[in-house]
């Protein structure tokens, strides 16, 4: 039966789930809205097959809540920013519409961020009998559906993953990040934090680093963060017999050291600071002058390469297991006109929405991955352009 669905965003994120769902004959009815509907129509032009868009400030919720019931989707997918993750949610439970995220919650004056605001929404989401569906990207997303297939088909208990994510992608640009600036920047400023024996240690930022040699792209420094998908999969492996969890990811030192200055000179501040008279938010002021991460697509060369290390046991020995992707940057752009990060979440959060828009992934309540039989999606994924690769010898625990 053909669906509807609404995207809200239209960055780079945005315009890959635009592109992969006008892919899709299952999504006949596709809506992109941000505030600048000027963005939408651009976005639009692009597709094969005509879309509408929509003007909404997703964080005025009568506005929102007045385009759902307009519009009528099976499924929203939320691709603004985690600040409007609530608000969304708060929309759809009034017009009675699923909801799909790739990131999670964070208020906009600290940065933290963690799954307690979104997970409250539990009792209403199943009152109404509607499914959240919390962090269809890559990483959270993808690696918590990995996490999950190696489960239910090659280990009997889990007792340690490590994520790593690697970008050896190179734009050509002294400075930029390739997804939103200022979520980017708010997310490697934080402590670093992993999960042993039943409790979380916390790092200074950056402060752990090792360096891991990932298939083709070889040796890179790889350095410990927290990542949102620790909290859900501590949680829903608990019964596995989870021990250890930690994220990793990739930095070149350049990135590294531009980072270090504008955070010395106190560029990278979140509190308001007077300037002539107004306030400003130093980060916000940096991501106007920062390049935008949706006009990286063509001037971004190399590959991607995440996945799960993972170590448990099967039939009572003990097993070691990679399982990953690798996406180049310049074939992402030839298929979407994007680079490999959006192009590696945009395609988990058209699937995500693809599954609960269709009752194949069904449930009342608000759900991390994990939670799913990852077998559905782990097929869409080799369809929908992000095929994966298992690996059990020779794999290095970082
Ligand atoms: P961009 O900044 O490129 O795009 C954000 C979009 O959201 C813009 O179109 C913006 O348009 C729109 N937007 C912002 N505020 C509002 C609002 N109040 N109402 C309606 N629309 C709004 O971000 P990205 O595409 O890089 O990232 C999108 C999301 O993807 C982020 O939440 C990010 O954290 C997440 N992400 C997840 C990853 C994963 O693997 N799980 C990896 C990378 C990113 P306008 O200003 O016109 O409204």
């Amino acid at each position: 039966m053909s669906k509807r669905v609404l995207i809200i965003g239209a960055g780079g994120v945005g315009s890959v789930v635009a592109h992969k769902c006008a892919q899709t004959t299952e999504f006949q009815d596709i809506c992109i809205a941000c505030r600048n509907e000027e963005r939408a129509k651009k976005l639009a032009a692009q597709l094969p097959r005509p879309v509408q868009t929509a003007s909404v400030d997703a964080d005025d919720v009568p506005a929102l809540v007045k385009l759902l019931k307009s519009f009528k989707p099976d499924v929203v997918i939320n691709v603004a920013l985690p600040y409007q993750d609530l608000h969304i949610m708060d929309a759809c439970l009034e017009a009675g519409v699923n909801y799909v995220d790739t990131a999670n919650y964070e208020p906009p004056e600290t940065a933290h961020f963690e799954y307690s605001w979104q997970w409250a929404y539990q009792e209403r989401f199943k009152e109404k009998g509607l499914t959240a569906l919390l962090g269809s990207g890559f990483d959270p997303g993808v690696t918590n559906v990995y996490c999950a297939w190696a489960k239910k088909n090659h280990f009997d208990t889990i007792e340690q993953i490590d994520i790593i994510d690697a970008n050896a992608g190179d734009n050509g640009q002294p400075f930029a990040t390739n997804f939103n600036p200022e979520i980017n920047i708010r997310e490697v400023s934080a402590p670093g934090r992993y999960w042993e024996n039943g409790e979380w240690i916390t790092t200074k930022p950056l402060e752990i680093k090792r360096t891991y040699n990932f298939p083709t792209i070889g040796d890179k420094n790889i350095y410990l963060m927290y990542h949102e998908e620790l909290e859900s999969l501590t949680k829903n492996f608990a019964k596995y017999g989870i021990k250890r969890a930690r994220f990793w990811m990739t930095f070149s030192d350049n990135y590294l050291n531009h980072l270090n200055v504008l955070k010395n000179v106190g560029m990278t501040r979140i509190d308001p600071v007077m300037y002539e008279g107004k306030e400003i938010i130093p980060l916000q002021f940096l991501k106007k002058l920062l390049p935008d991460p949706a006009t990286l697509g063509p001037l971004t060369k190399g590959k991607t390469c995440i996945g799960c290390v993972i170590q448990g046991t099967k039939d009572g020995k003990p097993r070691t297991y990679y399982i990953y992707n690798l996406c180049d940057h310049q074939e992402a752009y030839r298929e979407v006109q994007s680079q490999a990060i959006s192009y590696t979440t945009g395609v988990p959060a058209m699937i995500g929405a693809l599954l609960v828009a269709t009752g194949v992934w069904k449930g009342a309540g608000v759900f991390n991955m994990e939670e799913f039989d990852p077998a559905p999606f782990m097929e869409k994924l080799t369809e929908y352009g992000l095929p994966w690769i298992e690996q059990f010898e020779d794999v290095v625990v970082p």
